[in-house]
């Protein structure tokens, strides 16, 4: 299920416009071999955050082929982009993809599950007293988003944008009426345990928004 009407996504669909032309071929090339890239609407979100934030330092979680890492990079001029993909074959797709891109020298993959390289970005964080990410973007495995929020902390500073991005999972998320299948009640477990922390939690300011497969937007406050 979408968390919107078909119509309206097509609607919204139609009033998309690729930021360039990689991009645009890029994105049909996800598409046809049923990448889950970012959906157009959650790409605008993200563009326009990213132009109001002016990140130096960006992290991403979930690098898939590479497409919104290469965004990122073609929204933020000056920015350093750190992404992490577990599967070995994804991070050499986007390998590739950020090689025709030109943003090699920008973007940064760390092949691995995401939970072990957050542990080492926060010890090299330490040694090197690097600054901390300006923006984050969760986009991996469902079920560990708490854990990934957990460890992108000590990599946050206030004002540190995190964004979670399919949060509403099809709806899933929202009620029981629309998990027709029994093997995503723990991920759906899963996340209404992150969205009731994130939304409740003293040290951000999130607002969770039906954009896309659902997005919540935090605002770290220390
Ligand atoms: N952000 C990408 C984009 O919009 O172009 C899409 C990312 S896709 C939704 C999720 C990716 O997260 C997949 O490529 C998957 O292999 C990766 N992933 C899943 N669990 C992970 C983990 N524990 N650590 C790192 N990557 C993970």
């Amino acid at each position: 299920m979408n968390i919107i009407t078909q119509q309206v996504t097509a609607y919204l669909d139609e009033l998309y416009r690729p930021l360039n032309s990689f991009l645009e071929e890029l994105r049909k090339e996800a598409e046809n071999n049923h990448v889950p890239i970012i959906l157009r609407d959650t790409e605008q979100l993200l563009g326009n955050l990213l132009r109001m934030r002016q990140p130096k330092k960006i992290l991403e979680i979930g690098t898939a082929v590479g497409y919104s890492a290469i965004y990122f990079a073609a929204v933020c001029d000056d920015a350093l982009i750190t992404t992490l993909e577990i599967s070995e074959e994804n991070a050499e797709i986007a390998i590739k993809n950020i090689e025709n891109a030109g943003e090699s020298e920008r973007i940064q993959i760390i092949k691995g599950d995401a939970k072990k390289s957050l542990v080492f970005l926060q010890k090299q964080m330490k040694e090197e007293q690097a600054v901390p990410y300006d923006f984050i973007f969760i986009d991996a495995a469902k079920a560990q988003y708490q854990a990934f929020w957990d460890a992108c902390q000590p990599l946050c500073k206030k004002n540190t944008l995190i964004v979670s991005d399919n949060i509403l999972f099809k709806g899933m998320t929202a009620s029981d009426d629309f998990v027709l299948n029994r093997r995503y009640k723990t991920i759906v477990r899963r996340m209404r345990e992150y969205l009731n922390h994130i939304t409740n939690t003293e040290i951000a300011e999130t607002c969770v928004l039906a954009v896309g497969d659902g997005v919540a937007v935090s605002l770290m406050k220390e």
